[in-house]
């Protein structure tokens, strides 16, 4: 590992090679299970009924998924590896302080990477900029699990900035952020799963509702001017973004993206803005 850390280009490509088969695993696993195994068992969770991706649009979510991985091995190299230098001085026994320490070091990490990618997003919306940068992920209106990591580069190179400069201010332990960094990775694949995973009244509860669903951000991919939000939905809430049951009720009204897209409502839906 030494002399991984004194080479960037080979940190970088082990880096990028572990996010890539965490990506495949995790993803994989999801697709197998609700697309290819309980296709039947679960069409009732279905978040678009009846719909598919497009042809080819799955084979371009890998792809685009597997650069990602590569953008995110190579981002911020420096700072992890001070950070690896750093973190192999450290205990790794268990004690209750370092437990505590250990979660609130995590939601810290999470509400601060969640508040980034929500107001970063929310930018690459602006029509000057979502073209170039954010349209990739937005190929996918019916997403699949394998979206999870769809990004143009240039977006993937705003979403990787974060976290390594995180790492410089908050103390994160190695099994933190591995534990961070696998979370992050079944939340990826969760919200992109196009099933819907969870109880019947999740998006209402009066907990759960501050996390973001499966619903949720598959809403998004049809309606993109709500449900901005990584992980949680505060900042959704905070700023008037988050959905509505009665959006919810008017898009499955709609038959098809273009009816949606023809409606004065849905002005701004992922038609209209894959046609810019
Ligand atoms: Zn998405
Ligand atoms: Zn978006």
């Amino acid at each position: 590992m030494n002399s991984a850390l004194e080479s960037p280009i080979l940190f970088g490509l082990i880096s990028s090679f572990g996010i890539a088969i965490r990506y495949f695993i995790i993803a994989g696993a999801a697709y197998f299970v609700f697309w290819v195994q309980g296709k039947r068992r679960f069409q009732a969770r279905k978040i678009q009924p009846g719909k598919m991706p497009r042809p080819g649009v799955m084979r371009r979510e890998i792809l685009w998924s597997v650069l990602s991985s590569f953008v995110f091995g190579f981002s911020g190299i420096w700072a992890f590896r001070n950070w690896m230098k750093l973190a192999s001085g450290w205990s790794v026994g268990f004690s209750m302080s370092g437990f505590v320490m250990g979660v609130a070091t995590f939601c810290l990490l999470a509400f601060l990477h969640d508040t980034y990618f929500y107001w970063m997003h929310r930018l690459v919306h602006h029509p000057k900029l979502f073209r170039l940068v954010h349209r990739v992920h937005h190929e996918s209106v019916t997403p699949s699990p394998w979206a999870a990591f769809s990004f143009h580069p240039l977006e993937a190179i705003l979403e990787a900035l974060i976290l390594p400069v995180l790492l410089l201010f908050i103390p994160v332990t190695p099994i933190v952020l591995v534990c961070f960094l696998v979370w992050m990775t079944i939340l990826g694949v969760v919200n992109h799963l196009g099933y819907d995973p969870y109880f019947r009244g999740f998006d209402e509860h009066s907990v759960f509702k501050w996390m973001i669903s499966a619903r949720n951000h598959d809403h998004h991919h049809v309606h993109p001017d709500r449900n901005f939000g990584l992980y949680f939905t505060f900042w959704d809430h905070w700023m008037g973004t988050q959905w509505k049951r009665t959006d919810l009720n008017r898009l499955n009204r709609a038959k098809s993206d273009s009816q949606i897209s023809a409606s004065g409502e849905f002005a701004r839906t992922q038609e209209s803005l894959l046609q810019n």
